[in-house]
């Protein structure tokens, strides 16, 4: 980032969202976008394996984070981040991902939640799939208290280390707010910095852009499904990096 876009986002980081506002559609920065498509696009160059499959979502963690840290290193924040472990209200919104962070998560969980563990996801992810079907965004978030993400367990992520981007960019400066608004219902949000979501979102549609021109299934998700559909098939992974649809939309 050069240092007017560091000052464009200082700036909305200053201008943090007030609860009484709509939440704006996040803009695209097409420096952050072109560099994750780069990336996507040097790992596939190296092989279509399974594990330049499951690089591809790490790499996309990593420059994300990095640039939220560098940003935070640069710019004074006005007010601190309120967000600290057992704090769990963002993690009852429908996350949404691209396929290269499904399939890391569905590597993972294959390789290392105990058998019992996966038997209880796949029991939370169908009774998600049940009360979202046929229904619109604005009326699942307003149930949204019924609807823990599947992979919350003891208001903890049992996934941190490769959480998906958009859990990445959540985050809130009043946590007693979060949890207020989460118990009552309310879809109004608690402030936040823009420059965490321009982040995550420019990461996002970067990633997206290189996995379509790499000729993988590029689309976005939703997290239950796109777990339902991983645990359903033989060799998603592979079937993925070979061009092949994977995933419901
Ligand atoms: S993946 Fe983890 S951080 Fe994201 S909503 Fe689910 S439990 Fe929360």
């Amino acid at each position: 980032m050069n240092r007017a876009q560091r000052r464009k986002m200082a700036k909305q980081a200053r201008k943090s969202r007030g609860v009484s506002e709509p939440r704006p559609v996040t803009p695209v920065d097409a420096r952050i976008a072109r560099a994750a498509r780069d990336n996507v696009i040097q790992i596939v160059n190296q092989g279509r394996s399974e594990a330049r499959a499951l690089e591809i979502a790490a790499s996309a963690f990593f420059l994300a984070d990095h640039l939220v840290g560098r940003f935070e290193a640069e710019n004074l924040l006005p007010q601190p981040i309120a967000c600290e472990a057992g704090c769990d209200a963002c993690c009852y919104n429908q996350v949404e991902l691209t396929p290269p962070e499904a399939l890391l998560l569905g590597h993972h969980i294959k390789a290392y939640f105990p058998e019992a563990a996966q038997d209880l996801l796949s029991g939370h992810v169908d009774r998600i799939l049940q009360l979202t079907a046929g229904k619109g965004k604005a009326e699942i978030a307003a149930r949204r208290r019924q609807i823990p993400c599947p992979l919350l367990a003891k208001r903890t992520c049992s996934v941190y280390p490769i959480r998906p981007l958009v859990c990445r960019a959540m985050h809130g400066l009043d946590a007693a707010r979060c949890q207020q608004e989460l118990e009552s219902g309310s879809l109004a949000a608690s402030s936040y910095y823009a420059h965490r979501h321009e982040i995550a979102v420019s990461v996002s549609a970067g990633v997206l852009e290189g996995c379509r021109e790499m000729g993988c299934q590029a689309a976005t998700l939703s997290l239950a499904q796109a777990l339902q559909d991983f645990f359903s098939q033989e060799n998603p992974v592979e079937s993925w990096i070979s061009g092949e649809e994977v995933f419901r939309t």
